[in-house]
């Protein structure tokens, strides 16, 4: 699916959030939104799902007019940092749930489902864990059931929002290995949200660095490095390096 963001702007009482964001993001692309916090970057993820409207602007996805639509019918798949699976149901349950939960018109048959699933947890690298509950799994692990919750609808778009913020730095950076691997195998139009500039180079095709609600610069980690586009960023970077 292809994202065009156009001249997106929002306002918290008097506080320019976003200002003005025009973005391109292609089809079965992985980009990373890097900025310091209270740059904009969950704001603009809330937008794209539909959990926020924009003042202004437009969403466009796949020739779509979004900003109509509500968020169940945007078919996007959502990971955050503290994401909340369902304590009283097993990873297989979590899983499956985005799928169980359809209409009846729309929904796949129970052997679907499980075929669905156990598919899932092939590629999460889990099948091992598919009838523990919660509170039996690591932070990390929990976090690939997320993923596996928000993979099970097929989504359109898939938004991460600093889903290994709460990891310890090797287990971030093995999920990180495992993130690039899954986002090839489901080729899903990826956008992922973080402030470690580490993390943002070496997961995505493309970097946007943002910074007080504007974008400040797109490019390869060698571009935003050597050639930082504004006083902005060639800070940023320094003062995380
Ligand atoms: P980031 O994800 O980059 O940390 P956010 O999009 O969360 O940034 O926040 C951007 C700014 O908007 C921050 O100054 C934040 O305090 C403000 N903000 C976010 N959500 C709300 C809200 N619901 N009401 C008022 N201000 C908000």
């Amino acid at each position: 699916m292809t994202i065009a963001i156009s001249s997106l702007t929002k306002r918290f009482d008097q506080t320019a959030v976003l200002r003005g964001i025009d973005l391109t993001i292609n089809d079965g692309e992985l980009v990373a939104l890097l900025g310091p916090s209270g740059s904009g970057k969950t704001t603009l993820l809330k937008i794209i799902a539909g959990l926020d409207w924009p003042d202004a602007g437009g969403l466009v996805v796949n020739g779509q007019d979004w900003l109509p639509l509500p968020a169940q019918k945007r078919r996007i798949g959502f990971v955050f940092q503290h994401y909340a699976l369902f304590p009283h149901m097993t990873v297989r349950d979590n899983i499956a749930f985005g799928l169980t939960v359809r209409p009846k018109s729309e929904r796949p048959s129970k052997t679907a489902i499980a075929a669905k699933v156990d598919d899932l947890l092939g590629l999460l690298q889990i099948p091992h864990l598919a009838d523990r509950f919660p509170a039996q799994l690591s932070g990390g692990q929990r976090q690939r059931v997320a993923l596996g919750r928000a993979l099970a609808i097929e989504p359109a778009v898939l938004l991460l929002d600093e889903p290994f913020g709460a990891l310890d730095a090797a287990i971030r950076r093995d999920l990180r290995a495992w993130l690039r691997e899954v986002h090839q195998a489901t080729g899903s139009t990826t956008l992922f949200v973080t402030h470690d500039q580490e993390e943002a180079f070496e997961l995505a095709d493309r970097v946007v660095v943002m910074g007080e609600g504007r974008i400040e610069q797109i490019g390869s980690a060698d571009q935003i490095h050597d050639h930082p586009a504004s006083p902005f960023v060639a800070r940023f970077m320094g003062a995380v390096v």
